[in-house]
């Protein structure tokens, strides 16, 4: 599937794409069919802005600081 059109301007990828820590969330959401579901892109596109770094796709808080 394609890549989110967000990838590369995200910032949770830029924060947890190289630990590893969230490989299964970045297939599912940001390079898979759950994209459409993802609460960052809902946050950025109601808002106008984007979450902090730490908001992982589903919503959730992640694990790093
Ligand atoms: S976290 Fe959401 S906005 Fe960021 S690349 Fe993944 S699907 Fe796109």
């Amino acid at each position: 599937m394609k890549k989110c059109s967000r990838f590369k301007h995200c910032g949770f990828i830029k924060k947890y794409e190289e630990t590893g820590l969230y490989n299964n969330l970045i297939e599912l959401y940001c390079k898979g069919k759950k994209n459409k579901y993802c609460k960052r892109r809902k946050f950025n596109k109601e808002k106008g802005y984007s979450p902090d770094d730490n908001m992982l796709p589903n919503g959730k808080k992640g694990k790093l600081k």
